[in-house]
């Protein structure tokens, strides 16, 4: 399917925001790395349908009114495949789940460890679309340490977006950790915010991006939930 194909497909489906396996195939698109995914109706079906991906595993629901997963109880990590339909019938039991239209299960691949980051997007009536960055965890959702730019935005604008947060140090390693690749965050958020970036070639489609996390290794960064809401 083509990028466009993905936000037509939603909208086909009356959806106002895509579902978190479109808005990682959305991701792909732009070249941005996403864990290897597979969704499954069944909890029966999980063990034998992770036969192609590498353990350990995360699986997640997928229900269009269930917008914070873990809050519902719906995110478990670390699972080998015989842990799965365990996992699963588990978490379809929880009230917020049980109680919901569930439409899968996400399974996929645990991105290698490191520095959660957010990066994400929205569209303004006044500038269009604008890109922004932060750090993971209690440095957005506590101290709202975000960075924005108008896009398109250039490298040296995704170098200085980082420069800006005030938890930037932590990307240098902090607390005997290793430093993490800025490299792949400024990557990232020039597939995201850039020239011919999603945001920009999306504009009219996309009200609002989250990529959240971006979990940033001393390699590479990996987009582990990704939520696009449509215009
Ligand atoms: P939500 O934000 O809806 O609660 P997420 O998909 O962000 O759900 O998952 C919750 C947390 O689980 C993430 O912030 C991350 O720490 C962890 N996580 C999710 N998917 C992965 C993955 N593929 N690899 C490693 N950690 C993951
Ligand atoms: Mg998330």
């Amino acid at each position: 399917m083509q990028a466009f194909e993905i936000i037509q497909q939603a909208r086909q489906d009356g959806r106002s925001a895509l579902d978190e396996a479109a808005g990682k195939a959305l991701l792909q698109h732009y070249g941005i790395s996403v864990p290897r995914t597979i969704v499954v109706q069944n909890a029966e079906d999980a063990e034998d349908a992770v036969a192609g991906l590498a353990p350990p595993f995360v699986v997640k629901v997928v229900s269009r009114e269930i917008l914070h997963k873990s809050d519902a109880g719906g995110v478990r990590v670390n699972l080998q495949p015989e842990q799965l339909q365990e996992a699963i019938e588990a978490m379809a039991a929880l009230p917020k789940i049980a109680s919901a239209t569930v439409e899968g299960w996400l399974i996929e691949e645990m991105a290698p460890a490191g520095q959660e980051m957010v990066v994400g997007g929205l569209l303004d009536p006044q500038f269009g679309p604008l890109v922004m960055v932060g750090l993971g965890g209690i440095f957005v959702e506590v101290l709202g340490d975000v960075s924005f730019r108008i896009c398109p935005i250039t490298r040296l604008d995704a170098e200085e977006m980082i420069e800006d947060l005030k938890g930037a140090a932590i990307l240098d390693g902090a607390r005997g950790r290793a430093a993490v690749s800025r490299e792949a965050i400024i990557d990232a958020l020039l597939k995201i915010g850039g020239e011919d970036g999603l945001l920009m070639e999306h504009a009219g489609d996309i009200q609002e991006a989250d990529v959240n996390p971006l979990i940033v290794s001393e390699r590479g960064a990996v987009a582990v939930d990704a939520r696009f809401i449509l215009t």
